[in-house]
């Protein structure tokens, strides 16, 4: 489990050699097909950062990253733009975009991970051979550990992710349409349910050994930690 990437691309073909190369590398990856898909989905899963190509159908990814950066719930996310080589470049360089890097077209998969990693980086987002700590609990997420009060906790795959989705941002509440979304994806049929199910598990796991319980139920709305721990 790795950092969440939105491509943002038509080209079937570049979509699936940008997904081989980010699930290789320990990414988990979206794809959105076309501007208006894209912002719709950037509202929904809330990915760590989006790989966007320039040539799409309907909006440009242009007006795509216009757009993210003007509405408030979406602004932080760090955007890579793809695009191809000649006088659209020369725009770009002139052009305040509002995108974090580019990436000039064709490119290699492995430049593209080189920026996707550094963009994310200066981003301050956790990647995967760092330790995330939030209260007491400490999570490896290399070597996929989880302890708190430094006792070494059980966690199966699913409540792993459901942990490290909640406290990576500590005061945000997650819906558990949401949650599904993030911790099961989106291709998955799995009942709205099942999140609650594997929360109560959570938070039995969490609370063995006693300590204060952390997950925060908001009535009508879903799940969150508390931001000050
Ligand atoms: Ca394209």
């Amino acid at each position: 489990m790795g950092a969440r990437i939105l491509i943002v691309e038509d080209e079937p073909a570049q979509v699936e050699l940008l997904e081989y190369n980010l699930k290789a590398s320990g990414f988990e990856t979206d794809v959105a097909m076309d501007g208006e898909e894209a912002l719709l989905r950037i509202r929904e899963s809330n990915p760590d950062l989006v790989i966007l190509d320039w040539m799409l159908p309907g909006l440009s990814g242009v007006e795509v990253c216009r757009r993210i950066r003007a509405d408030k719930s979406t602004r932080r996310v760090p955007i890579i733009l793809l695009t191809a080589r000649g006088e659209e470049q020369d725009r770009l360089r002139g052009l305040d975009t509002g995108a974090d890097d580019y990436v000039v077209k064709p490119y290699s998969p492995s430049e593209v991970i080189a920026r996707v990693r550094a963009v994310l980086r200066r981003a301050g987002t956790a990647l995967d051979e760092e330790v995330i700590e939030w209260a007491d609990i400490e999570m490896d997420l290399g070597a996929h550990k989880v302890t708190r009060g430094g006792k070494n906790l059980h966690l199966s795959p699913i409540e792993f992710k459901l942990l490290r989705t909640l406290i990576e941002r500590p005061g945000r509440v997650y819906s558990r349409e949401q949650l599904l979304d993030q911790v099961w994806g989106q291709d998955i049929n799995v009942e709205v349910r099942t999140v609650d199910v594997h929360v109560r598990r959570l938070r039995k796991v969490l609370n063995e050994n006693g300590g204060d319980d952390l997950i925060r139920t908001v009535r009508g709305e879903g799940y969150a930690v508390e931001k000050n721990a």
